[in-house]
Formats: C-alpha cells, sequence, structure tokens
C-alpha cells in the first residue's frame, strides 16, 4: 500500500481462484486485500466433503481442508483477508474504489474478480444437507463415487444431456428427469443420450421429495407435472444440471458480461473491458468450472495484475 492509502490489488472472493491470485500478488510484494464474503468463506469446495481430482493429493483431500490450507499458504506470504462482502464498486477511474458492508471505501489500482458462479438449485429440503452425500451439481466432479449404482440426472438441456452420459461411464443406471415433454438440449446430445442404453427418461416429471437414510441420499420421489402422481424412484445418486448463475450482479453496467451474465475477458489473458480489472475461475468459466482451473486462472490473473502494474510506474 502507498502511503495514499492506495493498494496495488484488491481481490474479490475467497474459491480456488481468488486465493490463487492472492498467494502470486503476495509473492510479488502486492501486498494484495482479500474479501472472501460474510457467510461463504472459501468458495464452492467448502460445501463439498472429499476432492479427488485437486492434484498433489493422491488420497484425495477435504474441501474445506484444502480450502483453509490454499487461504493460509496466501496469508504466509503478506496477503490480507477480510471476510466481508464488498457490496458496491466503482471500477472506471484509474483508482478502483470498492466498499464493503459496513461502508468502507477501499481502494486500489488494480482489482481481481474472483467470485465465481452458484449452481441452481431445486430449492428441496435435504438438498445442501446432502451435498456430498449423494447429492451433487458435478458429474466430472463427483462421478467416480457413483461406480455400480442407480442415479438421477435432472435437467434437459446440453449440460444435464452431457452429464448423463459421462455418469452412464460408472453408474448401472442413470434416469433423466425432465419437466417438459422434450428435452431442451441440442439434437446432438439428444441422440446421443437416447441411444445410450443405460439412461432412461422420465418426462414431464420433477423432483418432489429427497430421502435420506443415515446421512446419505437413500432415494428421490418423483411427481407427474400434469397429473401430480407420485413414484418412488429407488437411486443412490441424484446430479443436478440445471444451470449455473455467475456472481456479477455488482460489476453490470461497469464490466462486460456476455449473455449469460459471465464477465468476458480478452482470451487468452483474464483482462477485463476496464484497464485493471482482471477476472478469474467460475465468473468467467462456461467451459471447465474446475477447481484447478479456477486456480489456474487466478495465478494468470495475478501475472496479468503484475504487469499492468509495473508499466504504470
Ligand atoms: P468459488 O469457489 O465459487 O468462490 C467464489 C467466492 O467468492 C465465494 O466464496 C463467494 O462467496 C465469494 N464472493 C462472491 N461475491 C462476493 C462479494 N461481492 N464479496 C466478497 N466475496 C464474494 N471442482 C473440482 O475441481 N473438484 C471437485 O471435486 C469439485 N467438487 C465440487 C462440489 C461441489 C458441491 C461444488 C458446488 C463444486 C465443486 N467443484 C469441484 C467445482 C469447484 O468448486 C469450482 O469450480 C471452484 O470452486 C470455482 O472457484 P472460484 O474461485 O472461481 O469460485
Amino acid at each position: 500500500m502507498t502511503g495514499d492509502g492506495i493498494r496495488d490489488v484488491i481481490i474479490i472472493g475467497s474459491g480456488p481462484a481468488g486465493y490463487t491470485a492472492a498467494l502470486y500478488t503476495a509473492r510479488a510484494q502486492l501486498r494484495p486485500l482479500l474479501f472472501g464474503s460474510s457467510i461463504f468463506v472459501g468458495g464452492s469446495l467448502t460445501t463439498t466433503t472429499e476432492v479427488e481430482n485437486f492434484p498433489g493429493f493422491p488420497d484425495g483431500v477435504d474441501g474445506p481442508d484444502l480450502m483453509d490450507n490454499m487461504r493460509a499458504q496466501a496469508e504466509k506470504f503478506g496477503a490480507e483477508m477480510i471476510d466481508d462482502d464488498i457490496v458496491s464498486v466503482n471500477l472506471t477511474g484509474d483508482i478502483k474504489e470498492v466498499t464493503d458492508s459496513e461502508g468502507t471505501v477501499h481502494r486500489a489500482r488494480a482489482v481481481i474478480i474472483a467470485t465465481g458462479s452458484g449452481y441452481r438449485k431445486l430449492g428441496l429440503p435435504k438438498e445442501d444437507e446432502l451435498s456430498g452425500r449423494g447429492v451433487s451439481w458435478c458429474a466430472t466432479c463427483d462421478g467416480f463415487f457413483f461406480r455400480d449404482r442407480d442415479i438421477v440426472v435432472v435437467g434437459g438441456g446440453d449440460t444435464a444431456m452431457e452429464e448423463a452420459t459421462f455418469l452412464t461411464r460408472f453408474a448401472r443406471s442413470v434416469t433423466v428427469v425432465h419437466r417438459r415433454s422434450a428435452l431442451r438440449a441440442s439434437k446432438v446430445m439428444q441422440n446421443r443420450a437416447f441411444t445410450d442404453d443405460k439412461i432412461a427418461f422420465a418426462f414431464d416429471s420433477e423432483i418432489a421429495e429427497i430421502k435420506e437414510a443415515n446421512g446419505m441420499l437413500s432415494g428421490v420421489v418423483l411427481r407427474d407435472t400434469f397429473t401430480g402422481k407420485l413414484r418412488d424412484l429407488d437411486v443412490t445418486g441424484l446430479f443436478i444440471a440445471i444451470g449455473h448463475d455467475p456472481r456479477t450482479e455488482l460489476f453490470t453496467g461497469q464490466v462486460d458480461l456476455d449473455d449469460d451474465g459471465y464477465i468476458q475477458t480478452a482470451s487468452p489473458s483474464t483482462r477485463t473491458n476496464i484497464p485493471g480489472v482482471f477476472a478469474a475461475g467460475d465468473v468467467v468459466d462456461h467451459t471447465y468450472r474446475q477447481a484447478i482451473t479456477a486456480a489456474g486462472t487466478g495465478c494468470a490473473a495475478a501475472l496479468d495484475a503484475e504487469r499492468y502494474l509495473a508499466a504504470l510506474n
């Protein structure tokens, strides 16, 4: 921080992207300040149990432990963390301003946005409680845990078809549950799913209830959207693939967003349309949405910010 109280870098978001950006900028002596939310510190991985695909952990790692370690590693090199929400931003000038929930304004020459995205939920009781215990939003992350199981995938778009098809590598059976009588997915994705022997379809149906036994998902109840009739489906896995929403409301009107609300960057960099503002992780990413890719782009944002600041001097 310079004598005028203006920082080099402020980072918004405490997931793998934000913590990695904090680690790199701290090691570059930029004394970053990271805002990591008041209620959801550590990001999406704090809502899961075992993570088996983050490199460096041959026996897997508990999601919250991984995030605690990322935070500790960045703090060790001088990154400052405030567990609070940024509630408004003014990013367009040379000096960027971000305001926390108590109304304090923090200023910096560069800002890295790493606010992630949220999976859409069904909004049913036990859905959150059983996350990582039979309920999942990510086949790439969790498919491997469902070997020889009967599972259900909710959704009718491309993502749902991709998840269902991918899950047949592990599962004994996959039932796709969709509220309407036709899928939204592209014809190619539909055909791939329709011709897969392991995939069955429950059209005009929705999940009415999530059942639990001994702390694990033990089945679901389906409701026919026309007749209201209920029926049990005996599954031990529920994958919810009804979309995700990037956390970008704060930046609307300043940072360029695409049609789905994700921040646009000048690929392959992390630069946004505003000089000195960079974005990383799931808030940018439609495609990969993994902890390691978020961490990777967090690193890239830190290096981009470092170069931007060096050019200012
Ligand atoms: P996030 O991890 O979402 O973190 C963003 C953070 O920013 C959040 O804490 C949020 O509260 C905070 N934030 C948002 N707005 C503000 C604000 N205004 N002020 C302050 N803070 C703010 N990936 C894998 O690679 N392997 C897995 O096994 C795996 N399992 C998963 C299991 C679950 C249940 C979920 C939900 C995801 C899983 N993922 C997994 C995906 C992975 O968690 C994400 O891809 C990754 O966390 C994205 O990182 P991120 O830093 O972009 O955002």
